[in-house]
């Protein structure tokens, strides 16, 4: 059998949610039973027509679904190879992916009788697109966020506020994403009878990385309808940025089976690929388990989680979501880096050819595109998943371009 064609007959995950020796559930004793009733009843909500039919309303109706594949027509002349089309999940309300995650886990807590949803975050994406659906379905909201993540991402705090939602800032560690998901953890154990946990990635204990790809599957499904309808064939690249995973996965799902579409994913190169100056855990990292689940982790030699870096907060995080580390080594996808550098000019360059500003998170996928379509031939496609918009990041590229207001 070919690598491909056993790597889609395997059952992944399996019961347990191991993606072969990654995933399953690592967690204390009193958050065992929470996770189990949670997984009940997401496969329960699955295999339910309403629950299906209340999910893909909202998506039509309030998130915005589909989002169109265009053709980025000035980019793929100027590149002169391959042709490459955008996924638009920049044109989602709130202006990135991360909302087809929380819509599908508010309306299962709705369904299990929780009143209160609670939600770590980074850049804020995640907790404006949790803080959002909580508003719109009258549920109480909390969100964890390092101190340090406030503070460059003020804006996206404002926006959670208003929308009634109570921001705590968290001051342990390095103040970031690791420490607000702990933080996170530590309510759920406290409140879980009120409370469901919107886990804002691809990661974390089973059921999580199984649940938050199939609520972002629909954007490779309906990719892959598009691309049928537009060019009467597959694509023969699919290119998507890797923090956590949960837009990757979103865009390579429907195409696991499909043996000549390629699937890369961009994880951050930071600064370089040096000790914590990065946080691409393909280039570095090591098996580990970090925050519930088994995968490849930024660590020490000791097994102390590293410090890491780039310069998109949503791409800043040691651990990989365990399905993309099965992908990795089984090799139907590949894993490349994009730098800091690399992501500002492409954030510049498609704003300059196309009129898109992007998210620094999808300007990695972005810049990986500009490297590779020029050694592709112009009947070939390309697929670039545009995550997020880049509005949140506007008066940080400003400040690193030196940009001016005029006087
Ligand atoms: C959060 C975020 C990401 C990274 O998260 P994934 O789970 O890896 O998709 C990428 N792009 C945008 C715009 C984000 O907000």
């Amino acid at each position: 059998m070919s690598a491909v064609a056993e790597f889609a007959s395997a059952q992944v995950p399996d019961m347990e949610g191991h993606f072969g020796p990654f995933g399953g559930r690592y967690v204390p004793e009193t958050l065992v039973h929470p996770l189990q009733e949670l997984e009940a009843e997401y496969f329960r909500c699955q295999q339910d027509p309403k629950f299906q039919e209340e999910l893909s309303y909202y998506l039509s109706e309030f998130v915005g679904r589909p989002t169109p594949l265009y053709l980025a027509e000035r980019l793929t002349r100027e590149l002169g190879g391959a042709k490459i089309y955008l996924k638009r999940e920049d044109l989602l309300h709130t202006g990135a992916h991360k909302i087809n995650n929380a819509l599908g886990q508010a309306l299962i807590a709705k369904r299990m009788g929780k009143t209160r949803v609670i939600a770590e975050t980074g850049a804020g994406q995640h907790g404006v697109a949790t803080a959002t659906v909580a508003a719109m379905f009258g549920l109480q909201c909390v969100i964890y966020m390092g101190a340090v993540d406030c503070e460059r991402q003020a804006l996206n705090v404002y926006r959670m506020k208003m929308l009634g939602a109570e921001v705590v800032p968290v001051h342990a560690g390095q103040k970031t994403l690791k420490e607000a998901v702990n933080e996170a953890m530590r309510d759920w154990v406290t409140h879980v009878r009120s409370t469901h946990y919107i886990l804002g990635t691809a990661y974390g204990a089973h059921p999580y990385p199984v649940m938050v790809r199939n609520f972002h599957r629909v954007i490779g499904d309906e990719a892959r309808r598009q691309i049928l309808e537009q060019e009467s064939r597959l694509p023969d690249l699919l290119i998507a940025c890797v923090g956590g995973g949960s837009n990757a996965i979103g865009l390579f799902y429907a195409f696991l089976n499909d043996p000549s579409v390629r699937l890369c994913g961009v994880e951050a190169g930071g600064h370089g690929i040096q000790p914590e100056q990065h946080a691409a855990r393909f280039h570095g990292g090591s098996l580990g388990v970090l925050q519930g689940t088994r995968s490849y982790i930024l660590q020490d030699a000791h097994g102390q989680i590293q410090l890491t870096h780039s310069v998109s907060a949503g791409l800043d995080y040691a651990a990989v979501g365990p399905e993309h580390a099965w992908l990795h080594d089984n090799g139907r996808a590949e894993y490349t880096y994009a730098t800091d550098d690399q992501a500002l000019e492409a954030f510049m360059r498609l704003a300059r050819l196309e009129g898109i500003i992007p998210a620094l998170e999808s300007s990695h996928a972005v810049a990986e595109a500009i490297r590779r379509a020029p050694t592709m031939r112009p009947d070939q496609i390309v697929i670039v998943n545009l995550s997020g918009r880049g509005d949140k990041d506007v008066s940080q590229v400003a400040a690193k371009l030196n940009l001016r207001m005029p006087v």
